[in-house]
C-alpha cells in the first residue's frame, strides 16, 4: 500500500481539522470492526464517504488520520448503529462485512487501506480504559496514541502489533506444507506461529517448525513481511532448509507433507489440496519457490483449478 502516513501532521489539530472539512477527503467507515464494501463485476470494492456524508465528527472517538495517496486524505471513522443505517440507506448495494474474507477479491491498495483502518479501530476499541488505573483513555495524535484521562497517571499507549513468523521449509527439490484441523477442507499452507516474548524471529522459526512438524532446520533466510490485522499481527516470511525429510504431525497439524513441483502441480489440478488465497504471504512464498524450481506461475495454475 503506497500511502503517505502524514506522521508530521498527526499532532497538528488545525491541519487535521482542515483536512476533515476538505471535500477531497475520504472517510473509511468501520462498524463493529466491519468494513463498508460493495460487490461489482470487478470483485469487491471499498466504499469511502466524503466528510459531509457523516455529519459532525465524534469528540470522544474522533476520526483517525490514515494518510494521503496524493489525491485523497483518508481517515478511519467508527460509526454508530444509527449512522450505519443512514449510510446503508444511501448505498443500498453495499454492506458492512468482514475484511478477512472480502480482501481476497479486492485491489491491493484498497485492501491495504481498509486493513490499516481496521487495525487501528481494533486497538482503539480494546483499549478504552487505562491498564494501570482503570480511567478512560483519550485518543491523541489523530488516533495513533492513547493517553489516560487521569492526570496523575497520564499513561500513554500505542498500537500493539503481534509479530508472527511464516516459513516455507524446503529440502532439495521439495517443500513442506501442513494442514491444521480447523482450516477449510484440503487447505495446506506454509507453517506459521507467533513469536514469544524474549525470542528472536529466527528462534521462533526453529521452534515452530519443530513443534508443529518435528522438522530440524539448518539454514534460515528472511524474505518479506505482510501486515495481517486479524486482529493485530505482522507476518514475517522466511525460507528455511531442513536437515532431512523426516517429519510428523502434532497437536497443531493433522497432516504434514513434502511436495515437489510435480506432485504439487498434480495435487492442485486433481483438487486434492487447496492453497491459501493468493493475497497471502503464505501463497507468495510458495509461488516464488514454485517459479524458481521451474514450475511456472502458481497463481494461474491455482485459478485453473
Ligand atoms: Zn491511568
Amino acid at each position: 500500500m503506497r500511502l503517505d502516513r502524514a506522521v508530521e501532521y498527526r499532532d497538528d489539530p488545525l491541519w487535521v481539522a482542515n483536512a476533515l472539512k476538505d471535500g477531497s477527503t475520504r472517510l473509511v467507515p468501520l462498524w463493529r470492526s466491519r468494513s463498508l464494501l460493495q460487490r461489482d463485476t470487478e470483485g469487491t470494492i471499498a466504499v469511502y464517504l466524503a466528510p459531509d456524508q457523516l455529519g459532525e465528527p465524534d469528540r470522544i472517538q474522533p476520526p483517525t488520520l490514515l494518510g494521503s495517496d496524493g489525491k485523497h486524505t483518508y481517515f478511519a471513522v467508527s460509526v454508530t448503529d444509527r449512522q450505519k443505517d443512514e449510510i446503508l440507506a444511501g448505498y443500498p448495494q453495499a454492506g458492512f462485512s468482514d475484511l478477512r474474507t472480502a480482501s481476497i477479491h479486492m485491489a491491493a491498495k484498497h485492501a491495504g487501506i481498509l486493513a490499516y483502518a481496521r487495525a487501528l479501530h481494533y486497538w482503539q476499541h480494546r483499549n478504552a480504559f487505562c491498564g494501570v488505573c482503570g480511567s478512560p483513555n483519550r485518543l491523541r495524535s489523530a488516533g495513533h496514541r492513547m493517553q489516560c484521562s487521569n492526570e496523575e497517571c497520564a499513561r500513554q499507549g500505542f498500537p500493539r502489533i503481534d509479530p508472527a513468523i511464516i516459513v516455507l521449509v524446503t529440502h532439495q527439490d521439495a517443500c513442506l506444507l501442513g494442514r491444521n484441523a480447523n482450516w477449510p477442507p484440503k487447505r495446506f499452507s506454509a507453517l506459521a506461529g507467533f513469536v514469544e516474548p524474549g525470542e528472536s524471529l529466527e528462534d521462533a522459526v526453529v521452534r515452530e517448525v519443530f513443534e508443529e512438524a518435528r522438522v530440524q532446520l539448518q539454514a534460515i533466510r528472511y524474505v518479506s513481511s505482510q501486515p495481517w490485522p486479524f486482529p493485530a499481527s505482522a507476518m514475517c516470511g522466511f525460507y528455511a532448509e531442513a536437515v532431512d525429510r523426516s517429519c510428523s504431525t502434532s497437536d497443531e497439524l493433522e497432516e504434514v507433507r513434502w511436495f515437489t513441483v510435480d506432485s504439487l502441480k498434480r495435487a492442485i489440478l486433481d483438487q486434492s489440496i487447496l492453497l491459501s488465497p493468493s493475497v497471502s504471504i503464505a501463497f507468495r512464498l510458495l509461488a516464488d519457490w514454485f517459479k524458481q524450481r521451474g514450475g511456472g506461475d502458481l497463481e494461474t495454475l491455482a485459478r485453473r483449478e
